[in-house]
């Protein structure tokens, strides 16, 4: 049995603990388990940990690929 996201209807396996409607993990909050429109929270998701974690390890690899380059 399938449910999907109320916000972006795509599958989700997860339900909103305020309005108990399906809601993806892109839109639910992790630290209150609500979706977007009932968490208190003003999660955007292009400032998700996950993607500046991203971005903050590829600026590190070139930082990496870098002293290698300048020592050979
Ligand atoms: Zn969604
Ligand atoms: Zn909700
Ligand atoms: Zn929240």
């Amino acid at each position: 049995m399938a449910f999907f996201c109320t916000i972006c209807e795509q599958e989700s396996t997860r339900i909103c603990v305020t309005c108990t409607k399906d809601t993806c993990d892109d839109h639910l909050c992790t630290l209150c388990k609500s979706c977007s429109d009932c968490c208190p929270h003003d999660v955007q998701l292009e400032q998700r940990p996950s993607v500046r974690a991203a971005i903050e390890s590829a600026n590190h690899d070139y930082s990496e690929v870098s002293t290698v380059l300048s020592n050979s």
